[in-house]
């Protein structure tokens, strides 16, 4: 039987028969696959570990045509300390899901792989730890980027025209900047829009950068609860307008 060697995360299990697994893997070079791991439920399992939500690996799997099947395992990254806290944990599934959700089979993800791993890494550290919700919405809005349809943040996202940059707002701090489908807008045509959400001018500024540092650096700001509600919404509208569809993890954040 033909093997295939995998390197990635394991996305979702659900158990299967009386003591097997299915798995969604993202896979380096690969993307997403589902494989079934037998026996991966009994206590002595050689995958036991492998096949466990989140866990980062090397998997040789038999081709078993419309799945493959798990026939070594080793771990690289089993990203246990998200499981100690709530939060990490809740955001790490919320992460997993939309993987899950928007890649297609077979079709190779690459960065946003990378993307995946950088997210897990930092909600698995012990301590100096950037706020779960905060890694959360740097995901989901660079996740928007690999997918082609990161929000406009330069200039109004309807007319083009100009919306003032952030620390040049008129009324400072408490501006209003209207966010909607496609990014921001200007005030005449944020004032069109049904669905909208808004950002102050410290948000517009966490969402550019957010945006535009490198991956690792995009993790690295300060964000004050307003600017993490802020993104929060405009993240949840800006998934719904693009995706239609709910994500079940969302209700536990
Ligand atoms: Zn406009």
């Amino acid at each position: 039987m033909k093997t295939v060697k995998a390197r990635g995360v394991v996305l979702r299990e659900y158990e299967a028969g009386e003591s097997d697994k299915r798995l969604i893997l993202l896979c380096k070079g690969l993307g997403k696959l589902n494989v079934y791991a037998r026996g991966a439920r009994k206590p002595k399992s050689k995958f036991m570990a492998a096949a466990q939500l989140f866990t980062y690996g090397d998997y040789v799997l038999s081709d078993g045509g419309s799945f493959q099947a798990l026939a070594q395992a080793e771990i690289i990254e089993n990203f246990f300390t998200i499981r100690e806290d709530y939060e990490s944990l809740s955001c790490a599934h919320y992460i997993a899901e939309i993987c899950e959700k928007s890649v297609l089979e077979s079709n190779p993800a690459d960065d946003l792989l990378l993307l995946l791993l950088k997210s897990l890494s930092l909600l698995n550290k012990k301590n100096d730890r950037i706020p779960a919700k905060q890694i959360r919405l740097v995901f989901l809005f660079r996740f928007f980027a690999w997918y082609g349809i990161a929000p406009e943040t330069e200039s109004c996202s309807v007319c083009g025209g100009q919306v003032q940059p952030a620390g040049e707002m008129p009324e400072g701090e408490n501006a209003r900047i209207p966010f909607a489908d496609e990014g921001i807008c200007c005030p005449k045509c944020g004032g069109k829009k049904t669905r909208k959400t808004f950002l102050s001018p410290a948000g517009l500024e966490a969402l550019r950068h957010i945006l535009n540092a490198g991956l690792p650096e995009s993790f690295q700001f300060k964000a004050s609860g307003r600017v993490t509600a802020e993104l929060s919404a405009g993240g949840k509208l800006f998934w719904e307008s693009h995706f239609q569809t709910k994500l079940r993890s969302e209700e536990f954040l």
